[in-house]
């Protein structure tokens, strides 16, 4: 399979390497895929109870064939996913796809532990050394984070801003050491992201190092999250399903939508959102509004201009499908969901984070005004609720238990290096830490 950018589609074409270590095209569009490919016979062979890591590599094959061998790629699904997804079930017609089981405890971990490993693989077998740098808000940064930790040839540097991620964020970015620095931002997440560009287009920094990005709109990350909704549809038999995706950057949802094009029975894809819901807006305006966002509970999905949304229109134009024929959008408020996060666990006993608690209840809704012969809904569950335990526990009086990896992060101590707002502060950073 081979890509080419979102605004040029019969452009130059490159190969998934590539791809993954620009990560943007060099005229600002997205790597997106050109050509078809299936992976239905595969997931044909597959038995129903397969592990996660079986699936993923049988999935990956017919995606990668041009580029890895059928070894390596099983390699890279057996080193990515030490960790794999849950499915529960609420009733019959309602199922959760717990992605949260990975070292952050969030669905990222999926994107950013592979992106981490085919990264390590090319660079050693080529003997070269990058720098990755990103900015986070504090969902990404330490789902990224973790996943390069230890990882050779590698050195992650990770800018957030001072004082505006939680304390438990904070702990998941600047406990780990060695080849992971955090640095402490004086300035806003709009500076971090600012400083993080400045240094992609100095020259002077990049004759030194070879640095690189391990954003969600890279491929390296979009790709393996098509993984999750191919194997819930193996663990349903292959019978058609219907997702209900949590979304903020579109990232998740785009990844399913790719699984469908790739050959996946999917019935709908319901795309929820917080009050930030430009895109259920398009859904029903057939306008494309963008927006500064408005903060809520659900903060992992605060955007009012998400970065996918190039890439989701053009799979439906590409494909000639109306996109409301396949994508309905629901939108959920804060009061909503912390009213969904109570009912839950009175109903069922169970803990949602905010941001799943907002694709139960788009998904109880789509559930009620479709016909009993409907697929099941399959919803996706984002984060482990106790990274929200505030939240958690406004909504309904409880504390959920805290899994072990992440009260040991807490315990840690944090090593952060403060900087000021600027591509001098960076630079320096850089200079000292990693010149040769
Ligand atoms: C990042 C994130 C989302 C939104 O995912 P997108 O791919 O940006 O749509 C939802 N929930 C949680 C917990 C997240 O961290």
């Amino acid at each position: 399979m081979r890509y080419t950018s979102t605004r040029d589609r019969g452009g130059a074409e490159v190969g998934f390497r590539t791809a993954v270590f620009q990560g943007l095209a060099p005229d600002g569009g997205l790597f997106h895929p050109v050509g078809e490919v299936s992976v239905r016979g595969v997931l044909e062979s597959l038995p129903r109870n397969a592990p996660f890591a079986e699936i993923a590599a049988a999935a990956l094959q017919p995606l990668l064939a041009e580029e890895f061998s059928p070894e390596r790629v099983a390699r890279l699904a057996q080193e990515a996913f030490p960790f794999e997804p849950q499915l529960t079930s609420l009733h019959p017609r309602h199922h959760v796809l717990e992605l949260f089981h990975g070292p952050s405890c969030a669905f990222k971990d999926f994107g950013a532990s592979f992106l981490a490993h085919v990264m390590e693989d090319s660079l050693v077998e080529h003997n070269e050394r990058a720098i990755i740098l990103t900015a986070t808000s504090g969902d990404t940064g330490s789902a990224v984070a973790r996943a390069f930790f230890r990882r050779r040839n590698i050195e992650v540097v990770i800018l957030y801003p001072s004082g505006r991620v939680s304390p438990l964020q904070e702990q998941q970015l600047t406990t780990l050491g060695e080849n992971v620095t955090a640095l402490e931002v004086s300035g806003s997440f709009d500076d971090c992201q600012r400083m993080v560009k400045e240094a992609f287009r100095d020259p002077a920094l990049n004759e030194r190092f070879r640095l690189t990005s391990a954003n969600s709109i890279n491929l390296g990350r979009l790709l393996p999250q098509a993984l999750y909704y191919i194997a819930a549809s193996v663990w349903f038999g292959l019978e058609p399903l219907s997702f209900c995706v949590p979304s903020g950057n579109f990232g998740n949802l785009t990844a399913g939508v790719l699984a469908w094009r790739w050959g996946l029975e999917v019935e709908r894809f319901i795309a929820a959102t917080n009050i930030n819901d430009v895109v259920p807006e398009y859904l029903e305006t057939g306008e494309y509004r963008p927006r500064p966002s408005a903060q809520t509970y659900a903060n992992a999905m605060d955007v009012g201009d998400p970065s996918n949304f190039e890439r989701l229109r053009l799979l439906f134009e590409e494909y000639g499908e109306d996109i409301n024929a396949k994508l309905v959008g629901e939108r959920v408020d804060d009061a909503e969901t912390l009213a969904a996060m109570q009912r839950v666990r009175r109903e069922y006993g169970v803990f949602l984070d905010p941001h799943t608690a907002i694709g139960f209840l788009a998904a109880e809704r789509y559930l009620e005004r479709s016909p009993r012969s409907a697929a099941p809904v399959v919803t996706l569950a984002t984060a482990h609720p106790a990274k929200f335990l505030e939240v958690v526990e406004q909504a309904t009086g409880e504390r959920p238990e805290i899994p072990e990896r992440l009260a040991r992060t807490l315990q840690l101590p944090k090593q952060a290096v403060m900087v000021e707002n600027t591509l001098a502060a960076l630079s320096e950073v850089l200079n000292a830490r990693y010149s040769r």
